[in-house]
């Protein structure tokens, strides 16, 4: 059983970034330049925000992290993401999500620039994906691509069944699992709230791409023996013998699935850290799209 690490394959991945960057600072240039907007004190979204930061810092990427309290309005917020497209040092706008139910998460996404969206959100960038062109890919299935690559998963004529079809990870997961690129090609079948008989589906799977937000969902006699199992699930489980009084818990119950699997992603360590990796690709892509 391979595990596919996202702390190897994302380091690789910020190891060449960091040589780019190097390369283009070198010759004059400012780096490229992320601006990030979190409004409000969700724990969980703190913590991302504060890791792309750190991310950026440590491959030479400038950042800037602006803040909102919860209450900020919907006109301010529009108001700051118009500013940052007219401003000519931010290559990547990211605002985390979620937001506070007050404020249009559609009409966010959309206010940001679609040659600044390096999240891959805006309906431009997500309907450049379907139609297979160049564009910026929504950062945690692209975060996933690349982790295929890294650890040369074949993927071709495979069935994948994808669970969950959030516009930000299960309907582009779907997409370029069965677009033809390098590590897509599959025969792909998406499943959601209102699909019966999952179980049967998902044992039908070469290749299971868990994304509904239900702790350890998939079990073991829903996965085919060698199945190639992505679990980008991400939930706080209270936990008392906890440090921080949580653990973090993926969709896959790891420990009895990952035996039947040829390869599985961890929780942590797995996806969420190929998500950044994808991010700063697409930061890095801005940049050069911009200063060309
Ligand atoms: P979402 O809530 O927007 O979508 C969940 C999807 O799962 C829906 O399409 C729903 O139809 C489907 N679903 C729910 N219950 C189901 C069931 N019983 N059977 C089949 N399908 C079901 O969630 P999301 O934003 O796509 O995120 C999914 C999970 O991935 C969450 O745990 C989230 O925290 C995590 N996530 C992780 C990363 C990362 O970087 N690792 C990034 C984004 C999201």
């Amino acid at each position: 059983m391979i595990i596919l690490d996202g702390k190897i394959a994302s380091q690789s991945i910020k190891e060449q970034l960091k040589t780019e960057v190097s390369a283009i600072v070198n010759t004059g240039k400012r780096p490229p330049h992320l601006a990030a907007i979190l409004v409000g004190n969700n724990g969980a979204s703190e913590t991302y925000v504060a890791s792309k930061v750190k991310n950026c810092k440590e491959i030479g990427f400038a950042s800037t992290l602006i803040r909102f309290e919860d209450t900020v309005e919907e006109a301010k917020l529009l108001e700051t993401i118009h500013q940052l497209n007219n401003n000519k040092t931010v290559d990547g706008i990211l605002v985390q999500l979620p937001l506070p139910k007050h404020i249009s998460e559609q009409k966010v996404i959309e206010a940001i620039n679609p040659k600044k969206d390096v999240d891959g959100f805006h309906p431009v960038n997500v309907g450049k994906l379907v139609q297979g062109l160049q564009t910026f890919i929504s950062a945690t299935p692209y975060g996933i691509m690349l982790m295929l690559e890294h650890f040369n998963i074949e993927t071709k004529g495979k069935h994948a069944v994808v669970i969950g079809r959030s516009n930000i990870v299960g309907r582009p997961m779907s997409i370029l699992l069965s677009s033809n690129i390098k590590k897509g090609n599959c025969t792909v079948t998406i499943c959601h709230s209102h699909t019966p008989n999952l179980s049967e589906i998902c044992l039908q799977a070469d290749i299971i791409v868990a994304a509904l937000g239900k702790p350890e969902f998939v079990k073991a006699n829903m996965v085919k023996q060698g199945a190639i199992v992505i679990d980008v699930g991400i939930t706080r489980v209270a936990d008392a013998t906890a440090k921080k009084g949580f653990k973090l818990k993926g969709d896959v119950a790891y420990a009895e699935v990952s035996p039947k699997t040829f390869a599985i992603t961890p929780v942590p360590g797995g996806v969420g850290l190929m998500t950044t990796a994808g991010l700063l690709k697409n930061t890095l892509q801005a940049y050069l799209n911009n200063n060309d």
